[in-house]
């Protein structure tokens, strides 16, 4: 039903376009971090996240009620408009929500579609890339490990490098694998230098839109 396959089995969601989704904000933008940084991306931020980080730096996306809905057809044609090449859907947690149709209508507008996800819902939606950041509050169900493009860890202890291998361990051989430091931790940087230069299948996303003042 992902990736590859979506091409030769997509099927047109009911009503897609009319389908509804709380949403908290979406902008085009430059994605900031993991293995697509630097390129201009549509972003999609879905309301709703039942995670609780508690170094969340968007908690205002949690309470779901909070943010108005909004259909497809005008999510998609924004993000056509825009000109991205490709959608980033993230949250909250954007797996809350069954990701079928807008992502089936945001392909058929030809954008790839992209998404952020700790992986703690259940997976839907036609997919081309799945940035899977794992959460140690609520962990990634099983189904999502296949299917994952880009590993990216946030890390402020040694006990998330710990967590990292756990969870990279049930990735495909070829995913990309990032450490990224909590903004605000002291010494997160250095404990990941250090790690990565001893552990080279591993590398690093730093959160470049708060250097370049983007959002
Ligand atoms: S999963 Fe993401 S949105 Fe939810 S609390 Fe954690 S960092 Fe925030």
């Amino acid at each position: 039903m992902f990736k590859s396959q979506v091409q030769q089995t997509l099927h047109m969601p009911e009503k897609a376009g009319a389908v509804e989704y709380p949403l908290m904000e979406d902008f085009y933008t430059i994605q900031g971090e993991g293995a697509h940084t630097g390129r201009p991306a549509y972003f999609i931020r879905t309301a709703g996240c039942d995670v609780n980080c508690w170094w969340c730096d968007v908690k205002e996306s949690w309470e779901e009620g909070a943010h108005p809905s909004e259909s497809v057809e005008n999510i998609v044609s924004r993000a056509r408009q825009s000109g991205a090449e490709f959608a980033v859907i993230t949250g909250g947690e954007p797996l809350l929500h069954d990701l079928d149709a807008l992502t089936f209508q945001l392909k058929k507008a030809g954008l790839q579609t992209h998404i952020e996800t700790s992986g703690s819902s259940p997976l839907s939606g036609y997919l081309d890339w799945i940035t899977l950041s794992p959460k140690r509050f609520k962990e990634p169900l099983d189904e999502i490990f296949p299917c994952v493009d880009e590993l990216k860890v946030v890390v402020l202890t040694s006990k998330d490098l710990e967590w990292a291998e756990k969870n990279a361990e049930r990735c495909p051989e070829n995913t990309q694998l990032l450490l990224q430091p909590e903004w605000e931790k002291e010494g997160a940087v250095e404990l990941i230098i250090d790690y990565v230069k001893a552990n080279p299948q591993w590398g690093i996303s730093l959160q470049t839109h708060k250097f370049m003042g983007v959002r």
